[in-house]
């Protein structure tokens, strides 16, 4: 793939394709490349002219640089071989009848990609909208109007929503760089894109609509070197999708597909909206706002209602109100009358022009506990929004730092909007709204800042862990359990001491080397949730341990009487008041390859469903986040006068698991359920997995 930015910097654009006819796809394309900077040139043979430009017969006789193809279907791929031929690097594919369609387009879309690679093009599409970039004037699209001009960059995986986008972006302050409808992304995907725009000094804001990431690790890759410079936005579509694969483990049910986006988007540093009006809030706020600096809020406002609502929306970014230094509250009580409140949020009170307002405005921007403000308004008799939407503008200016503003209203508003998105500040009728862009802004101040997290190795005995597997392979199962916990042993992962044993006779021998009462349990591939049939005996005395065992057999043939049993772990029993019962697992994403999961334990992990994801492998750094995010972080920090648990050790174990999957793709799913962790350690008691023997 060569240089992608010549992409939106052509030369002579040859549409394959043009033709007069009304309503067509051809003519539209011609029509919008009239403003184009450089040359168009419509290549038809049947015909002189298109819309008053003279024809060529054939793309190779254009002399393009950039070739856009909105012929049928089944003609596409000479016109793409002859103009690679003469020379074009870059095409943009319009034409559907290819993947999207099934059956020949699907053929016919892998001889496009084959075209693509032996010429080296650069492919759009096919079966999308086409291209533009404004400061070439370059509309290579069907689409019924330009991209407004700006420094937001916008890709998407819909044509729909390209066009939808263009005609909403204009009345609200919204403007591009680039534009690119990727449809099937045969050749070019996001990834490309998100790499062509970090490295373009006109695109300040990458802005995407995406059903699908494809190559999830490689968009990360990407992705996470330019979130260092330019914030992506990205609203992915299909949240509720239900998790798609038949998981055996309980990583497998919990981590569904759109959790591994979720924890891919994070690595990736890109900001994930849910919704397409959230996407342009933060594109308009990322694109016209500086990011604050510190994490206090000021609010200015007339109306107390507001400013109380405001208040509270402030708790749910990752801002604080900001407590004024003196000198401010000075200055806000000299210019503010009897019964305003000079504390944050400020209420200057109903009867304020915008000299108060604005003094007032100025006055907590330049307090050092304030990173940005919002200024909220409601419409009074004395409140001029035409000098207040010019005077916040200003101050913005002067003090550089990120405001967002609520003049609520109706026309009058409509003006004030204006004059507001002319200065970079975006304008919301809910307070909510203009508080949520600023968490917008610090949100990414924390992606920007955030430490390179290079995965932790561990010493590990790989060679033993692959013997594990291999017997499992030799045996022919794909499921395992408490049997390969000499897994864990060679990863370094603290086992209670325990061993699976065919007798009853090998069982009290056991039992007798361990101090004290046994657990013991079933071991059999068969049997899933071993305690759900009575599978596990906690606390077995000496005395019991050879009944036991007759017991948890008779069980296993009762549940399945064919069922595989491979004998009985016998296990020391492990110190469970003063801890917690954890899981640890690992799970295989298609797109984004193997992800580790961590959460509350036990035998009720799936009613909690409390639980982090990340990519693995894992920073320790990253491994420490994912305790901190479960709900039940306090019980790990030692609630109710408890003493906390190791956590230390409980990021390394999730490091080595993760080490271990990374090291061994045949691990398809992992569970170790529960991972008891202790104010003096780790145990893992129980072990489940999933193998795929042919990738061993
Ligand atoms: P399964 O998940 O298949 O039912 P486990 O081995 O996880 O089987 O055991 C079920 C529960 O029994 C655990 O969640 C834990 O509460 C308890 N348990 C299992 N092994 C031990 C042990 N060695 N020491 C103390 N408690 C244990
Ligand atoms: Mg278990």
């Amino acid at each position: 793939m060569g240089e992608l930015s010549a992409l939106f910097a052509p030369d002579r654009v040859a549409v394959v394709g043009a033709t007069e006819r009304q309503g067509s796809v051809g003519r539209a394309l011609v029509e919008n490349l009239a403003e184009f900077d450089g040359e168009v040139v419509p290549v038809n043979p049947n015909c002189e002219t298109v819309c008053g430009l003279s024809t060529v017969d054939g793309v190779g006789e254009a002399g393009a640089d950039l070739a856009v193809v909105a012929v049928p279907a089944s003609a596409v791929l000479d016109v793409v071989r002859e103009a690679a031929e003469a020379g074009i690097r870059n095409v943009v594919v319009i034409s559907a009848g290819f993947g999207e369609a099934g059956g020949e387009g699907v053929a016919r879309e892998r001889d496009l990609t084959t075209l693509a690679d032996e010429y080296d093009l650069n492919v759009v599409g096919p079966n999308c909208l086409g291209v533009i970039s404004t400061p070439v004037g370059l509309n290579a699209t069907f689409a019924p109007r330009m991209a407004p001009t700006g420094a937001v960059s916008f890709l998407s995986q819909s044509g729909a929503f390209v066009t939808a986008v263009l005609d909403w972006a204009a009345d609200h302050g919204v403007g591009f760089k680039d534009v690119v409808s990727l449809g099937n992304k045969a050749i070019l995907d996001e990834s490309d894109f998100v790499d062509t725009w970090g490295d373009d000094e006109e695109t300040d804001v990458i802005v995407g609509y995406l059903e699908a990431i494809e190559d999830g690790r490689r968009f990360v890759d990407v992705a996470r070197e330019v979130t260092r410079e330019t914030p992506v936005v990205v609203v992915k579509s299909g949240r509720t999708e239900a998790g798609a694969q038949a998981a055996s483990s309980h990583t497998g049910a919990m981590a569904g597909r759109d959790r591994a986006y979720e924890a891919g988007l994070r690595e990736a540093g890109v900001v994930r909206t849910d919704t397409v009006q959230d996407l342009f809030d933060a594109a308009r706020v990322l694109a016209g706002q500086p990011v604050p600096e510190t994490d206090g809020v000021a609010v200015v406002t007339n109306a107390g209602g507001p400013g109380v609502m405001a208040t509270d929306a402030v708790g749910e970014v990752p801002l604080s109100l900001a407590e004024f230094e003196n000198v401010t509250l000075d200055r806000l009580r000299d210019c503010l009358p009897e019964g305003a409140n000079v504390y944050n949020p400020v209420d200057v009170i109903g009867d304020a022009d915008s000299d108060r307002m604005c003094t007032a405005l100025d006055a907590v921007l330049a307090d050092d506990a304030v990173g940005a403000a919002v200024v909220i308004a409601a419409p009074t008799a004395t409140l001029d929004y035409d000098d207040l939407a010019a005077d916040v503008a200003d101050l913005q200016a002067s003090h550089g730092l990120p405001v967002t503003t609520c003049l609520m209203g109706g026309e009058r508003a409509r003006r004030a909007e204006d004059v507001l998105e002319g200065a970079g500040i975006p304008n919301y009728f809910d307070p909510a709204r203009a508080v949520g862009s600023l968490g917008t802004l610090s949100r990414y101040r924390e992606i920007r800042e955030r430490e390179p997290a290079t995965p932790t190795t561990y010493d590990v005995d790989r060679e033993a862990a692959r013997a594990v597997l291999e017997r499992a392979r030799d045996r022919g199962t794909t499921r395992l359990g408490v049997e390969a916990m000499p897994l864990l042993d060679a990863y370094g992962i603290p086992t209670p001491a325990g061993e699976v044993v065919d007798s009853p006779v090998e069982a009290l021998d056991v039992a007798e080397r361990i101090d004290g009462p046994v657990v013991m349990k079933i071991v059999s591939p068969d049997i899933l949730h071993k305690s759900d049939i009575g599978g596990v005996k906690v606390g077995v005395s000496q005395e019991a341990v050879y009944d036991a065992f007759e017991d948890l057999v008779t069980r296993a043939r009762n549940y399945q009487p064919d069922a595989t049993i491979l004998g009985v772990q016998v296990q020391e029993m492990v110190e469970m008041d003063a801890g917690v019962e954890t899981i640890a697992g690992t799970n295989r994403d298609p797109q984004f390859g193997p992800l580790v999961l961590f959460g509350l334990g036990g035998v009720f992990v799936e009613v909690m469903e409390d639980t982090a994801l990340r990519l693995a492998p894992l920073a320790e750094s990253t491994a420490r986040e994912m305790l901190d995010e479960i709900d039940a972080a306090p019980l790990l920090s030692g609630a109710r006068g408890r003493d906390p648990v190791d956590k230390a050790a409980v990021a390394e174990t999730l490091g080595r698991l993760s080490q271990l999957v990374t090291d061994f793709p045949a691990i398809l799913e992992l569970d170790v359920n529960p991972l008891v962790a202790n104010p003096d350690g780790v145990q893992a008691v129980d072990l489940r997995l999933t193998v795929d023997p042919d990738s061993l």
